[in-house]
């Protein structure tokens, strides 16, 4: 099935409200729920519909998909941020997470198949960068608490490595159970208490786990973190997260990213903003002047003659670095007008007065008063 647009999906308009998307949600995904659905691809279908609410409900990810488009956004979201990790491990930006509306929307009701071993939880871990290194990209060591297959046992939970059958269950790891949901009356499986739904039972429980087949480690993993990251996006380090059952997957490992504020960069979007003060003159006149960049390079700033207060001056590229499209630094112009001038400068501020037509402040009585005293020197 075909990846459409999300709006188009939900079957809603682009401008569609918040209530809106969610009724279009609450009856789309009752009538194609797989529980109730038993057409031809109602499941693929289900993913979409929760995969397209878990963006546009959010408000910053919908704000972010409309900008970017569905085929950028979902290449995002399908790893085009892959890098390569120490452990070999694959991560990429994160916009999914529909896991967790299934489990509030449903109860947790996944009902299906044989349970088996089980897939390791997920981890989430915050990390926080300066902005100079979202804007750059950078590199981090980080250190997960985890579990890892226990070293003794090969994972197995075993002693001798060796497991059997679970008598309780047969070997299915579940146990039927029915129950009554607002979607109708479901056969839902429950699992195994003797196993722990795993299907199997070690020979001889292994001492050094306790026959849990894990043991939690201390890991040092190496995060690409990528160019563009802002705050409230996750990197998913794919199998870093929990250790599986035996013979399961391991779960993954999400890092969201806070970006800590700069005290003279501030960012919108891809591009960066600061700030330069330069003289009345230099304003009126133009003039060529260095400014700084996030990354401490100094480049040459033309500024145009009869530049006004707080015009944005671009240098092209000096954003974020997002490869093939990186932004812009914008240059606001502070005019600041001298406090203290030298005679010379007066002299001259003076002359332009002048030529302006302009009065300077009212001093005439305090002149006069001075031009009163030197008046009596002189008739003395
Ligand atoms: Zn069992
Ligand atoms: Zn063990």
């Amino acid at each position: 099935m075909g990846a459409g647009d999300y709006y188009e999906i939900l079957e809603v308009p682009r401008t569609a409200g918040e209530k809106e998307i969610k009724k279009a949600y609450r009856n789309l995904a009752r009538k194609y729920h797989p529980d109730v659905c038993k057409e031809a691809g109602a499941e693929e279908k289900f993913k979409q519909i929760n995969e397209a609410y878990s963006v546009l409900s959010d408000q910053q990810k919908r704000a972010q998909y409309d900008q970017m488009g569905h085929e950028t956004f979902t290449n995002a979201s399908k790893g085009s941020y892959a890098g390569g990790g120490a452990y070999g491990g694959g991560f990429n930006a994160d916009f999914s997470g529909f896991g967790d509306i299934f489990d509030t929307f449903f109860g947790g009701a996944r009902g299906g198949g044989p349970r088996g071993p089980q897939r390791g939880d997920d981890l989430l871990m915050r990390m926080q960068i300066p902005l100079e290194e979202a804007v750059t990209g950078v590199d981090r060591e980080i250190e997960v608490y985890h579990t890892e297959p226990c070293e003794a046992c090969g994972g197995t939970g075993s002693e001798s490595k060796k497991l059997h059958t679970c008598t309780r269950c047969g070997g299915s790891g579940q146990m039927r159970q029915t129950s009554q949901t607002i979607f109708g009356q479901f056969v839902r499986t429950a699992p195994c208490t003797e196993c722990g739904g795993k299907g199997q039972v070690p020979d001889k429980v292994c001492k050094a786990c306790g026959g849990s087949g894990h043991s939690r480690v201390r890991r040092k993993v190496n995060v690409h973190i990528p160019a563009g990251i802002d705050t409230g996006m996750r990197l998913r380090m794919e199998g870093y997260g929990e250790a599986g059952d035996y013979g399961a997957q391991n779960g993954d490992l999400y890092i969201e990213v806070q970006v800590s504020p700069h005290n003279r960069f501030v960012r919108s979007g891809d591009n960066l903003e600061s700030q330069v003060e330069i003289s009345p003159a230099q304003a009126a006149m133009g003039s060529t002047i260095e400014v700084q960049t996030i990354d401490k390079r100094t480049v040459e700033l033309k500024i145009p003659a009869g530049v006004q207060f707080n015009t944005a001056l671009k240098i092209p590229g000096e954003g974020v670095k997002r490869r093939g499209r990186p932004g812009d630094l914008l240059v606001r112009v502070r005019i600041i007008t001298p406090r203290q001038l030298s005679d010379e400068e007066k002299e001259l501020y003076r002359q332009i007065l002048v030529i302006e037509g302009k009065k300077g402040p009212r001093s005439e009585k305090k002149k006069g008063f001075i031009q009163d005293i030197m008046d009596k020197v002189k008739d003395l």
